[in-house]
């Protein structure tokens, strides 16, 4: 079942009678994202996001409401971990939304609604986890507005990048040990730098220039390719599962100083994501083009090349970078909108990042986590870390504050929404983190 297509899940004149699902919320009848989650004092569970409620699988299970793959996909993301439902892919996951779809709107399947009491869960009363743990994690670098922000614009008037970058989706490992839910303290690393922005003395101690990075990370799903096969272009589709947001924290005095084989103790401190998967289903309405490549770059290599991820492999989802800082929160200030931008400036679709991932027989499977790499855009505005918000000088704050990096106390916050007209607006949640003191050098 292509993941492109719409159909009445999608219908934006669907209401749920759950009333905080409608209206303005990231969480509508028609995103249904899949989350894990744990009461207090309780075990971790598996549920669907819905208004500001969830609604508990278990619970669900247990009024025998579903059949077939529905049920099947319940039962699978009802246990204490996500990742049965993740090796399920989409098929599965997909008859479980059409269900939920019918019993949670007004006028739809009874059932429910009459046992919610039990099966909702309000979601202020939870504590959100990682939906599993994370099996392999790799950062891909597919914007040329990213790369070319410092490096200026060629004759042609498009973004400088090294060679290889049109030629194939950049990426590196990552650690997936690195990586944690929103709402987690981040420790500023220990780490070696040079005293100045790429010059002046080594030192060794807390990063001087902490960053951030704006990005979407994409859950695999499906039972992947075993070692030594690639994926096609429509495998590599199929295998797209959901997404999340992405905060690649980004050491740039480490990354600066140490990269020659690419990134590593730079980037491997931490990586927040948020803690909703909203499935490439939800996001169909919001699919757009591939990146239209400007006249004289390389074509699209023929086995990343597919007609249908060309028409339709990219996604339109705004995204936002907050900024809070200490002393704003002391004056009840909430967090700064410091860069608005979106995902369809990718230069490469998730489809090309996984199938490139698996071209050489390196093996993905579900519960691996792929980052989209920084989604800066054009525009200054669209500038998705200090790095390259710094170009323009630093970041001006409202209270008067400035930052050219992150200070210890400071929040960053993403959010990320797709719109389009005549559409219901679905959203992601929030990837939160705070930057809190290095720790001591241990004795
Ligand atoms: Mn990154």
């Amino acid at each position: 079942m292509p993941m492109t297509m719409l159909n009445a899940t999608h219908n934006p004149d669907l209401l749920c009678w759950e009333p905080t699902a409608n209206g303005d919320t990231d969480f509508p009848i028609q995103n249904l994202p899949f989350g894990r989650f744990r009461r207090p004092g309780r075990g971790p569970q598996g549920g669907v996001a819905i208004g500001d409620k969830i609604v508990d699988l278990a619970a669900l299970l247990e009024l025998e409401l579903l059949k077939g793959d529905a049920e099947a996909a319940a039962r699978a993301g009802a246990g204490d971990d996500l990742l049965p439902l993740l090796r399920l892919g989409n098929g599965p996951a997909s008859a479980l939304r059409a269900r939920l779809s019918d019993l949670l709107s007004e006028g739809g399947a009874s059932g429910l609604r009459e046992a919610a009491g039990r099966v909702l869960v309000a979601q202020a009363d939870v504590e959100m986890l990682l939906p599993t743990t994370v099996r392999q994690f790799s950062d891909m670098c597919v914007s040329t507005f990213h790369i070319g922000r410092r490096n200026g614009n060629d004759d042609r008037g498009q973004p400088i990048c090294p060679p290889v970058f049109r030629t194939l989706p950049v990426g590196y490992d990552g650690r997936a040990s690195s990586i944690v839910v929103s709402g987690t303290p981040v420790h500023r690393p220990n780490g070696t730098w040079q005293e100045s922005f790429n010059a002046g003395d080594l030192a060794f101690g807390p990063e001087p220039r902490q960053d951030y990075e704006l990005e979407v990370g994409l859950w695999f799903g499906g039972e992947g390719n075993s070692r030594g096969q690639p994926l096609s272009m429509a495998q590599a589709s199929d295998a797209l599962f959901g997404m999340c947001l992405l905060n690649d924290w980004s050491s740039r005095g480490i990354q600066f100083w140490e990269t020659m084989l690419g990134p590593f103790l730079g980037k491997s401190m931490a990586t927040t994501i948020s803690p909703w998967i909203v499935t490439v289903e939800a996001l169909a309405p919001f699919r757009v083009p591939a990146f239209a490549r400007p006249a004289g770059d390389p074509p699209v290599p023929a086995h990343l090349n597919e007609t249908g991820d060309q028409q339709a492999g990219g996604f339109d989802i705004a995204l936002t970078s907050r900024l809070q800082t200490k002393t704003m929160r002391g004056a009840g200030v909430s967090a700064q909108a410091i860069c608005k931008t979106n995902f369809r400036h990718m230069y490469w679709t998730f489809a090309q990042m996984v199938a490139h991932h698996a071209s050489n027989g390196c093996s993905l499977a579900a519960g691996d986590l792929l980052g989209s790499g920084t989604c800066s855009g054009p525009e200054m505005a669209e500038a998705a870390c200090l790095a390259e918000s710094l170009v323009a000088g630093s970041v001006k704050l409202d209270n008067g504050e400035t930052r050219e990096w992150l200070e210890d106390g400071d929040t960053i916050v993403l959010e990320g929404r797709a719109m389009r007209d005549g559409y219901a607006s679905i959203g992601f949640g929030k990837a939160s983190g705070q930057i809190i003191p290095a720790p001591d050098w241990p004795t």
